[in-house]
């Protein structure tokens, strides 16, 4: 069959039933309604059933959105299982005043629909849809879909894979929620960083005092924190946080024009750390100062400030544990001590990133058929989120090659306002699932099938 010409034929309606999965708020955080959630879920099993998915459960955990499991059976013994994943949940429109549409009316754009998470997740929940659409409901490998419906607020969803493992069995996983570095260029994600927080406080004086009166002497709570903050990083901007692991990156990056613009960088400013973009991003150490508890400027009074404490976000190579990172910037700031001052750390929550082996066969069928979803080679890049829950399948399926591509974009907008999603972003992700399913089902019958985690 001529896969680009099918789903060209097929393009109006998913498109079509994309827009009205994206109509609907279907939000996972507190204080929203759950009814749209479930209108979402609801909606999605009408779809898969109506591509012709006959084995459609839903998994129930506690506190958490339902998460839609279906099955499709290998069409013969010989063929491989490939276990497809998205989430039908979005992120909330923040602020809509800076939407130039109503988050939840798909409005069209140069080529494309704009609505909060029409990118981040639906598109890609829509392309395995239309992978389905194109196959007839008969792919030719085994399929296991599972769709989460509380991705963006964090689920009990993340840690459980590993203990129901056998529904997950599979031998290699589409994790789409994921898209291209740039509109066009194929690109499969190859390394997500590792995350961890830290909080840093200072108490010097009970309470605040006159600054003619003691300032010069007494310990200055926010003085020392500045200190402490800036021994984080050279002059030149890179980490100086000893121990935190920091390799060449040998994938693509975006051009520095494009981080420019994506990173909504003022003309004129520099850039801080050295190496390429893709080492500072990817496969390096990056600490961002995300809150301090300070006087405000408007309500500062003259006095010396008592106390003073910041929140840092900690970004680490892929591959690193983030205990040890975390250990690593705990350690630093408490032996800097600022004018002799000790400084209280507090490490919070951290999450493992995560780097697929990229050497087997479904990365093999994975090029060449992104290749054929895009018309140029496929790229290798990384990505700076964390998705908690591709550890958990790992962790079940640890056989499974795990494969990161889909129809987002990084210029899609996604958790921004005026989120969009490009339809040629679409049909290439479409086409490149479906013809992987083809290129890896031939290739494990070529070696006989069989070494999967069936
Ligand atoms: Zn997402």
């Amino acid at each position: 069959m001529d896969l680009a010409a099918t789903v060209d034929s097929l393009m109006d309606r998913l498109t079509a039933d994309l827009a009205k999965l994206a109509e609907i708020p279907s939000i996972a955080f507190p204080g929203y309604p759950e009814s749209e959630v479930h209108r979402a879920h609801d909606l999605l099993v009408e779809l898969l059933r109506d591509a012709g998915v006959e084995h459609i459960e839903r998994i129930d955990l506690p506190d958490t959105s339902p998460v839609i499991y279906a099955e499709i059976p290998p069409p013969t013994p010989d063929a491989p299982t490939v276990l497809l994943y998205g989430h039908y949940d979005v992120q909330p429109p923040g602020d809509e005043s800076l939407w130039k549409s109503a988050p939840f009316e798909p409005t069209p754009i140069e080529g494309g629909l704009r609505a909060r998470g029409i990118a981040d997740d639906k598109s890609n929940v829509m392309a395995h849809i239309g992978m389905l659409r194109a196959y007839g409901g008969r792919p030719p490998t085994g399929i296991k879909i599972v769709l989460e419906g509380q991705e963006e607020y964090g689920s009990a969803f993340d840690d459980y894979p590993p203990t129901d493992a056998r529904r997950f069995a599979c031998d290699a996983m589409v994790i789409a929620d994921m898209g291209n570095l740039r509109p066009g260029t194929p690109t499969l994600t190859t390394g997500l960083r590792g995350v961890a927080e830290v909080v840093v406080e200072v108490r010097t004086l009970a309470e605040a005092r006159h600054s003619g009166e003691f300032g010069g002497a007494a310990p200055d709570a926010l003085l020392a924190l500045i200190q402490a903050l800036a021994s984080l990083h050279d002059p030149a901007g890179d980490v100086t946080v000893e121990g935190l692991r920091r390799e060449p990156w040998d994938g693509a990056s975006y051009t520095e024009e494009e981080f420019r613009s994506l990173a909504t960088v003022r003309d004129g400013m520099p850039l801080i750390g050295t190496g390429s973009l893709g080492e500072r991003l990817w496969s390096g150490p990056a600490v961002t100062v995300i809150g301090m508890d300070t006087p405000t400027v408007d309500g500062a009074a003259s006095a010396v400030v008592p106390y003073a404490r910041a929140k840092l976000n900690l970004r680490v190579h892929p591959l690193q544990d983030p205990k040890e990172a975390t250990d690593a910037l705990v350690r630093h700031l408490r032996e800097h001590k600022p004018f002799g001052i000790e400084l209280t750390v507090t490490p919070s929550d951290a999450g493992p990133g995560f780097e697929p082996a990229t050497d087997g066969p479904a990365y093999r069928a994975a090029r060449t058929a992104l290749r054929e979803g895009w018309g140029e080679e496929a790229q290798f890049a990384a990505s700076g989120g964390s998705i908690p829950l591709v550890n958990g399948l790992a962790k079940a399926v640890p056989q499974a090659e795990v494969l990161l591509f889909g129809a987002q974009d990084s210029m899609c907008n996604l958790h921004a306002p005026n989120e969009r999603v490009l339809f040629s972003e679409l049909r290439g992700a479409v086409i490149a699932e479906a013809a992987f399913l083809r290129e890896y089902a031939a290739g494990f019958r070529a070696a006989g099938g069989g070494g999967g985690a069936r």
